[in-house]
C-alpha cells in the first residue's frame, strides 16, 4: 500500500547556492548531504514536517540527473512515495499496466530501497516507490 509523500526530488546543477536558498532564505531545516556514488548524484536533504525535500546534484555526466537537466533544465523531478512493500507495489502496479524503470527496487539516499515508475504511464509525472 502507497502511504505517504515520503519525498520530493529537485533536479539541481548548483548544490551550494540551493543549499543556501533553502536553509537561510527558506528557512527549512537542513538535514544533511549524502554521495550515492552508484548513482552518480550528491544530495542535499531537507526536512519539512514528515517530508523530506532532496536536492540532486549529479556528480556523473551520464547520471540520470545529467541527462534531466541537459532536456529540460533544473526544477522539480520525482514524487516518492512510501511502502511497506515496494517489490509487492511494483507488482501490483506492473499487473494494473503500470510501465515500471526499475522492475525490483534499488539502493537509494537515506538507507531506502527505491524504484521508479515510467512517466509515460504516471501522466508525465515521474514516481519512485521507497521502502525504508
Ligand atoms: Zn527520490
Amino acid at each position: 500500500m502507497i502511504r505517504k509523500i515520503d519525498h520530493i526530488g529537485i533536479a539541481v546543477s548548483d548544490l551550494d547556492a540551493q543549499v543556501g536558498f533553502y536553509r537561510d532564505v527558506l528557512g527549512i531545516e537542513f538535514h544533511g548531504f549524502e554521495e550515492l556514488p552508484d548513482r552518480g548524484l550528491k544530495v542535499a536533504v531537507f526536512l519539512i514536517g514528515n517530508v523530506r525535500i532532496e536536492l540532486l546534484q549529479s556528480t556523473s555526466p551520464d547520471s540520470a540527473i545529467a541527462k534531466y537537466i541537459e532536456k529540460k533544465g533544473e526544477g522539480i523531478h520525482h514524487i516518492a512515495f512510501c511502502t511497506d512493500n515496494a517489490q509487492g507495489e511494483l507488482d501490483r502496479l506492473r499487473q494494473a499496466g503500470v510501465q515500471l524503470i526499475d522492475e525490483t527496487p534499488k539502493p537509494g539516499a537515506d538507507g531506502m530501497q527505491v524504484a521508479f515508475l515510467h512517466p509515460k504511464s504516471t501522466f508525465k509525472v515521474l514516481m519512485e516507490l521507497c521502502q525504508k
